[in-house]
């Protein structure tokens, strides 16, 4: 069953209040396996609102509403709800007596406007509010499930918390669901694409998408079923499909970020890691040491950018830096092997690039970076050329150079 949630208000189209209620409520639902499909916005418009819920209606499964239940006459849900679903309004005595009881406690007597709230859409039932006055309405018909809510985002939590979210769950048929994210990087989205689509049959109940970012390409596998089994294992079968033939571009799963999976291999192996960088200036020892433990395996950064530190603290020779200049496989080369060897760590990366967005050259355009990883049987180095954007290129260095270690610890080419 598919889900649309419309947030309503002149306050949340004009911007004036961040529309947190369809988040709150997309998140609970995906809990208990709803996907929503569609969100949408209303002003306290009646006819807009009501061609809103129309639309809704007709489109999706269940349709929850948040906002413009109070008493006042800014709030027209309810006229709205009327006009769509062709029903009378009908007085609840019991929801009254409790408004009632509520304002009685506060010791004020109830202002006469809150007696619209006792009238509900004929044969629609209402979920009570603990913390407010305005109830929540629920209409059942053919099929469909329609839910208005109070816009009070505390009101809202309880109800959907102890009110909807039990009522939803009776009603739907019970899915188990699965998702998994594997984490490629080092290939571009259309590239994995050609190489996945001719091998993958996707089962109905599987869907899987494609999620890039800079770091790199998420294939992401969600998988229902009427048990959990069936769930997990046909999205575990989809898993090993992914993983036999693009295997090598996925450095980990669901919450694996790279910085973590390197930590963990060089962990296990007990090894050591030496950082030297130009162009990203510590960003990769940032990132590399943003896991808690590295301690236990990075040993030293070094920020090199002028050719004189390159040679003194990196012992990059002269001539190397002369003959090919300090973006260069040659220096990026020299750079990781000289602070490994210095160091006696296991590893060493290092970058040299052109970020950008001055400094390119015909030759070496701005995006030319060059990144190295030296280790006990040699060194390799490898040109990325990236774009124009500084900030991108750096990060987009940084990644390159963590799958480059990755790949030479697990000897995968
Ligand atoms: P009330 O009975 O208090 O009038 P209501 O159901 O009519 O409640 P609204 O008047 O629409 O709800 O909104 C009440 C408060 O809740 C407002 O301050 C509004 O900013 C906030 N609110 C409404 N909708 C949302 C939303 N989608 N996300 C976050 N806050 C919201
Ligand atoms: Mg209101």
């Amino acid at each position: 069953m598919n889900v649309e949630l419309i947030s309503i208000g002149d306050e949340i189209i004009t911007g004036h209040t961040v529309d947190t209620n369809s988040v709150y409520i997309a998140r609970r639902l995906a809990e208990i396996g709803l996907t929503v499909q569609y969100k949408t916005a209303v002003g306290d418009d009646l006819p807009r609102m009501e061609e809103v819920i129309y639309q809704a209606l007709r489109r999706t499964d269940i349709v929850i509403v948040t906002g413009g239940l109070g008493p006042t006459d800014d709030d027209v849900t309810k006229r709205a709800i009327v006009k769509v679903f062709k029903r009378n309004l009908v007085f609840h005595e019991d929801i009254l007596d409790d408004i009632k009881r509520r304002y009685a406690e506060r010791g004020i007597d109830m202002p006469a406007i809150n007696q619209n709230q006792a009238l509900l859409p004929q044969g629609a039932t209402y979920l009570p509010n603990k913390t407010g006055s305005a109830v929540g309405i629920v209409i059942t018909e053919e099929g469909k499930i329609f839910a208005s809510l109070p816009g009070v985002p505390r009101e809202m939590m309880i109800m959907v918390d102890e009110e909807l979210i039990p009522f939803l769950q009776a009603r739907i048929k019970q899915e188990a669901i699965r998702v998994i994210k594997l984490r490629t990087t080092g290939i571009i989205e259309s590239e994995l694409a050609e190489r996945i689509t001719p091998h993958l049959k996707l089962p109905e109940s599987v869907r899987f998408a494609y999620l890039p970012s800079y770091s790199g390409v998420d294939l992401r596998i969600i998988s229902r079923g009427p048990s959990q089994e069936v769930a997990d294992e046909n999205a575990e079968t989809i898993a090993e499909r992914l993983s036999e033939v693009v295997g090598k571009y996925i450095f980990g799963r669901d919450d694996d970020t790279l910085e973590l999976v390197i930590g963990r291999l060089l962990t296990d192996r007990k090894q050591t890691l030496t950082v030297a960088e130009s162009c990203t200036a510590g960003l990769l020892a940032g990132q590399i040491t943003s896991v808690a433990g590295s301690s236990g395996y990075f040993a030293c950064g070094v920020v090199t950018y002028t050719n004189r530190s390159k040679t003194g603290l990196l012992g990059v020779p002269e001539e190397t830096l002369e003959k090919h200049g300090a973006v260069s496989a040659e220096t990026a080369e020299a750079m990781a092997r000289g602070l490994r060897e210095k160091f006696g760590s296991d590893y060493g990366i290092a970058i040299t690039g052109i970020a950008g967005p001055g400094g390119g050259t015909d030759e070496k355009p701005v995006g030319t970076v060059y990144i190295a990883v030296s280790s006990e049987p040699g060194v390799i180095s490898k040109l990325l050329r990236l774009g124009n954007d500084r900030e991108i290129n750096r990060r987009r260095s940084v990644y390159a150079a963590m799958e480059l270690l990755r790949r030479t610890i697990l000897e995968i080419d």
